[in-house]
């Protein structure tokens, strides 16, 4: 995903970009569709200062029942573009910095974005905040059904302390 140095005017420059799935690597994060970003950009000759609106729907499957489900994400992050070395990215700043090849023009700003996309995905996701779960002892979709299991044997946990118990 590239910002087309060349395109922009000095000062004031607004556009859409599109993410495409699949350059989004599927260890951060399984894109449903493409993403799509809204870039304002400030350009001058020294640096251009890119505030992007991000939106990206992600596949993730369920902590307590396993199921896939999409999760939308939006958020803002900031980005300066500056001529240099491509492919470096210094985080030294306030703001991240690209640098891409004054002679080419192409800021690649495909590692901050799937980066951002990575922090905004919770660590523990739930399809639902109600979300029963699976029975622990038959497997049963809690959503969907209700099974005859006793509810005390609900923390396999006790179970395995109760099962050492009997055995030593
Ligand atoms: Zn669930
Ligand atoms: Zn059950």
């Amino acid at each position: 995903m590239n910002i087309d140095i060349r395109s922009l005017e000095p000062g004031d420059n607004q556009m859409s970009l599109p993410i495409p799935k699949e350059e989004i690597d599927a260890s951060i994060a399984k894109l449903a569709s493409d993403g799509n970003l809204e870039l304002a950009i400030f350009h001058s000759d020294v640096e251009s200062t890119v505030v992007a609106d991000l939106t990206a729907s992600v596949e993730l499957s369920c902590a307590r029942c396993l199921c896939e489900f999409e999760m939308e994400i939006t958020s803002q992050f900031t980005v300066a573009l500056r001529k240099g070395k491509p492919g470096t990215i210094s985080e030294d700043s306030d703001v991240p910095v690209i640098f891409y090849d004054a002679a080419e023009g192409l800021a690649d700003i495909t590692a901050v974005v799937a980066d951002e996309i990575g922090v905004n995905i919770p660590m523990q996701t739930v399809c639902d905040d109600d979300c029963k779960g699976l029975c622990v002892k038959c497997g049963a979709d809690l959503n969907e059904e209700t099974c005859n299991c006793e509810k005390e044997a609900a923390n396999p946990v006790w179970d395995k302390l109760k099962k050492l118990n009997k055995e030593s």
